[in-house]
């Protein structure tokens, strides 16, 4: 995940890559998590104290407009925050646990064979697919499975 090739792809698109956009990719690029723009406003200030939110959510948009960022809402599980990841990565589905917030990533041949299938059936140019699946982690399935027990319980 070369700060080189996504700095060159900057610069390609015209987008001139300055210190604050330089500090988000790099930190989106590491944390190999999906870490929504609060936590990155965070994580960014302790490079660079001078930076404020504001700054940080609008070269978020930036970034994402220049097609640098992916912006995910997986599924809302935990209101209405949105988590940013780079699109050098490969293709993926995200997998998310409604009850926990665990995000799983799954890599795998299926996704490119839907891919093609939906080119070819609707003669359709793919220029970004999203997949998420929702429910409840193998931790939470019994946990689960109690707190509807005790709700039933309850009414
Ligand atoms: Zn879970
Ligand atoms: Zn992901």
């Amino acid at each position: 995940m070369a700060v080189e090739t996504t700095k060159s792809s900057l610069q390609l698109q015209g987008v001139r890559l300055t210190r604050q956009r330089k500090i988000l990719l790099d930190l989106i690029d590491k944390s190999g998590k999906h870490l929504d723009a609060e936590s990155l406003y965070q994580l960014a200030r302790l490079q660079d104290p001078k930076l404020n939110r504001v700054t940080v959510y609008r070269t978020l948009k930036m970034l994402k407009v220049g097609g640098l960022v992916d912006e995910l809402d997986l599924m809302h599980h935990s209101g209405d925050q949105h988590y940013y990841e780079t699109r050098m990565k490969r293709e993926h589905a995200h997998i998310i646990c409604l009850r926990c917030g665990k995000v799983e990533e799954f890599f795998g041949e299926p996704l490119l064979q839907i891919r093609k299938q939906v080119e070819e059936m609707f003669g359709f140019q793919i220029l970004l697919t999203r997949t998420e699946i929702g429910g409840y982690c193998a931790t939470c399935q019994p946990q689960r499975a109690q707190e509807l027990d005790e709700a039933a319980v309850g009414a």
